[in-house]
C-alpha cells in the first residue's frame, strides 16, 4: 500500500550522505535498486539521480520492528521508499565504485511511498536494451544514472551559458514559436490557424529574424536557448525539434563575435569537463579546409591531409587521372601511414565505400615495408612517373596511398569521408581529445543544380567579405561570406555571420537569388521595412546545444541528451505523436484530409 509523505522530510540525497555523517540520522527517498535478503539482513541498494546508497534492515533494537522487517522483505525493484535510520560505516567489503561505497545506512522506519509494476528492463547504466523499448518507456529509460548523468550535464551547460553571457551584457528575450512561415533552406512545420481560414503560422527554424529585429530595435545583445524546427528529411540521429545556443550582437564584426564566443567555449569546457581550451582558437578558410581536409568541419585530431597531385599526374598515361583533369576535375589523394600492408579485401571494402560518395573508383598505391610497391594503375605509369607521384604524396615505406579522381567538389567529399573512416579504422579518434577550430571566409553562395540558380549557403541575410563586393556581379560563385562555423572534432556545434545591414548590398543579394522585389518584400518585408529606421551593424551565431551537449558527454546519439527524442520518422514512440484529431478538431481548423491520404494510412 502507499504510503504518505505526512512528517516526513528528505534530508539529502543517497550520494550526498558522507563520512562526516557517520553516527548522525538522515532520512533518504528514492527507488529501490536491487534488494539482497541474506536470512537475518535485507540489504537495499537505495537509488536517485545523485546515485546509490546501501540500506541495511536488521529486525533488532538497533534496527526495524518485526513489521517493518517483514514489510522490507517485500521491497521490489523500482518500488518507491523512504527510509530513515543511521548512517554508518560498511560493515561489509568497501564497494569502490560507488561514492558511498564505503557507507551504509542502518534504517531504523522506512515507508513505502509507491510500488512498482516489475518494469520491462532493469534501470541501469548501459542497459542493453532494444531502442525502441527504451523510447516506449522513456520514463523509465530517464532513469538510467548515465541518461541521467547527461540530462544533468545539459543543465549545467544551460545555467552556465545564461551565466557566461550575463556576464558578458546579453539580454535574454525570447521569441515567438508562431510566426510568419519563411522558406529558410528547411521545411517548414506549419501550425492551421482556427481564426484566420486557410492561414498558417510557421514554427521557427531559427529566431533569425527576430534576432536582427532586436538588433533594430536597441538591445545590443540577445541571447536565447530558443527552441528550432526543421521538417527535413528522414535521417538517423536528426531531431525535427532541437535547441540553438542563438546570440545576436550589434556594432561588431567577425572578430567580436569569434572573441567573445571563445571564452564562452573554454569558459564552459574548463567549469563543465576541466578541459583547457587554449585561445585563441585556431581559425581556417573554408577553402583552406576543403583542400587540406575534404571538409568544411575538419577533424583536427589528426593529420592525413590531402596532397593535390593534379599537377604531377597530368601527363600521365593513366586515363582515370587524365581524364578526371581535362574534364576540368582534380586529382588528390591520402596518404594513411602505417598501412601499406592492408589487405586486398580492406582495401575493396574502401573502394566501396567511396562509391557510396559518389566515387567511380578509388587508385591505390600500397609501399610494402621492404619498398615494393603493389598498386591498382602501375601499369599505366612509368617508373618516374610513379616515384615523382609518391614523393609528392610523402609516401615511405609502409604507406597506403589512396587517391581520388573527379569533380573537385567530388574529390574532396571522396576524401574527407575516406580520411574519417580510416582514421576510424586506425584508432585515431580520442573521445577525451577536444579540438576546436573555426572555419571562416565561407562561399556566400552556392549554385544549386536542382534549382538552376544560387542559393545562399548560410542565409540571405549574410554579409560578403567587402574586398569581394566586385566580384558579385562579376563571379558571384566566388564571393566569400563574413561567415563562420566553430567546429569541434568534426563537428560543427555552431555557426553564424556577419549580416547586411546596407539595402542596396540586401537588394543585390535577393537579386542574385532569384528573388523579385515583390517576392523577397512579400517574404522579408518586415524586416526590410526596419532596416529603412536605423539599422546598426550586427552579427550573431547560434549552436546546436543538442550536439554540443552529446560532445561533452562523449556519447553517440543525440536521442541520449534530449529527454523526450523522436525517432528517425519524426514521430515518438511514447506518446504515440503525431496522432490523428477529431473530426471536430479538424473542421474548426478549416481542415479536410484528403481521401488518398486516409487510405495511405490504412
Ligand atoms: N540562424 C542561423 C542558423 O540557424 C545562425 C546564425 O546565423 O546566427 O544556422
Amino acid at each position: 500500500m502507499a504510503e504518505s509523505m505526512r512528517g516526513l522530510h528528505r534530508t539529502c540525497r543517497c550520494a550526498e550522505v558522507t563520512e562526516q555523517m557517520i553516527g548522525s540520522t538522515a532520512t533518504l527517498m528514492g527507488w529501490v535498486q536491487k534488494v539482497r535478503n541474506i536470512g537475518g539482513v535485507i540489504f537495499v541498494d537505495l537509488r536517485d539521480r545523485s546515485g546509490i546508497m546501501q540500506l541495511l534492515f536488521e529486525n533488532d533494537e538497533r534496527g526495524v520492528n518485526s513489521a517493518d522487517f517483514e514489510k522490507a522483505a517485500g521491497l521490489r525493484s523500482e518500488f518507491v521508499i523512504a527510509a530513515t535510520g543511521v548512517v554508518e560505516a560498511r560493515g561489509g567489503e568497501v564497494n569502490k565504485s560507488l561514492a558511498t561505497g564505503a557507507l551504509e545506512m542502518r534504517v531504523k522506519s522506512f515507508r513505502i511511498l509507491s510500488e512498482s509494476d516489475v518494469p520491462p528492463f532493469e534501470v541501469k547504466e548501459d542497459s542493453k536494451t532494444r531502442d525502441e523499448v527504451r523510447l516506449k518507456y522513456r520514463y523509465l529509460d530517464l532513469r538510467r544514472p548515465d541518461i541521467q548523468r547527461n540530462i544533468m550535464l545539459r543543465s549545467k551547460v544551460a545555467m552556465l551559458t545564461r551565466q557566461f553571457f550575463a556576464k558578458e551584457g546579453f539580454l535574454e528575450i525570447e521569441t515567438p514559436m508562431l510566426g510568419k512561415s519563411t522558406p529558410e533552406g528547411a521545411r517548414d512545420y506549419l501550425v492551421p490557424s482556427r481564426i484566420h481560414p486557410g492561414c498558417f503560422y510557421g514554427l521557427p527554424q531559427s529566431p533569425q529574424l527576430y534576432k536582427q529585429l532586436l538588433m533594430c530595435s536597441g538591445y545590443d545583445r540577445y541571447i536565447q536557448i530558443a527552441r528550432c524546427f526543421r521538417d527535413e528529411d528522414l535521417r538517423a540521429d536528426r531531431q525535427p525539434e532541437f535547441t540553438q545556443i542563438d546570440m545576436e550582437l550589434s556594432f561588431v564584426d567577425v572578430d567580436d563575435v569569434i572573441d567573445v564566443n571563445e571564452r564562452f567555449l573554454a569558459f564552459l569546457f574548463k567549469e563543465v569537463l576541466d578541459v583547457d581550451v587554449p585561445l585563441p582558437i585556431q581559425r581556417i578558410t573554408w577553402q583552406e579546409a576543403m583542400d587540406r581536409f575534404g571538409s568544411d568541419k575538419p577533424d583536427m585530431r589528426f593529420g592525413m591531409e590531402l596532397h593535390d597531385v593534379s599537377d604531377i599526374v597530368k601527363n600521365c598515361g593513366f586515363g582515370v587521372f587524365t581524364g578526371a583533369l581535362e574534364a576540368g576535375g582534380s586529382v588528390r589523394g591520402i596518404n594513411a601511414k602505417g598501412q601499406g600492408g592492408m589487405p586486398r579485401k580492406k582495401i575493396d571494402k574502401l573502394v566501396e565505400f567511396v562509391r557510396g560518395y559518389g566515387a567511380k573508383g578509388l587508385a591505390y598505391i600500397a609501399i610494402g615495408e621492404d619498398g615494393t610497391v603493389k598498386s591498382s594503375f602501375a601499369k599505366f605509369m612509368t617508373d618516374e612517373e610513379m616515384s615523382a607521384l609518391i614523393s609528392a604524396m610523402e609516401g615511405e615505406n609502409g604507406d597506403l596511398l589512396l587517391f581520388a579522381a573527379d569533380k573537385k567538389k567530388l574529390v574532396y567529399d571522396v576524401l574527407g569521408a575516406l580520411r574519417l573512416e580510416l582514421a576510424e579504422q586506425m584508432g585515431l579518434l580520442d573521445k577525451n581529445e577536444y579540438r576546436f577550430v573555426w572555419v571562416t571566409e565561407f562561399p556566400l553562395l552556392e549554385w544549386s543544380e536542382e534549382e538552376n540558380r544560387f542559393t545562399a549557403m548560410h542565409h540571405p541575410f549574410t554579409m560578403l567579405m567587402e574586398e569581394d563586393i566586385d566580384l558579385l556581379d562579376t563571379d558571384p560563385g566566388k564571393v566569400r561570406a563574413k561567415a563562420y562555423d566553430i567546429v569541434l572534432n568534426g563537428n560543427e556545434i555552431g555557426g553564424g555571420s556577419v549580416r547586411i545591414h546596407q539595402d542596396d548590398i540586401q537588394e543585390k543579394m535577393f537579386e542574385k537569388l532569384g528573388f523579385t522585389k515583390e517576392q523577397a518584400h512579400e517574404q522579408f518585408g518586415f524586416l526590410l521595412d526596419a532596416f529603412r529606421y536605423g539599422v546598426p551593424p550586427h552579427a550573431g551565431l547560434a549552436y546546436g546545444l543538442d550536439r554540443l551537449v552529446m560532445l561533452m558527454a562523449k556519447v553517440d546519439s543525440i536521442r541520449d541528451v534530449i529527454a523526450f527524442p523522436k525517432v528517425k520518422d519524426a514521430s515518438c514512440l511514447m506518446t504515440k505523436s503525431p496522432s490523428e484529431v477529431d473530426e471536430k478538431q479538424l473542421e474548426e481548423l478549416h481542415l479536410e484530409i484528403r481521401k488518398d491520404t486516409e487510405a495511405a494510412q490504412e
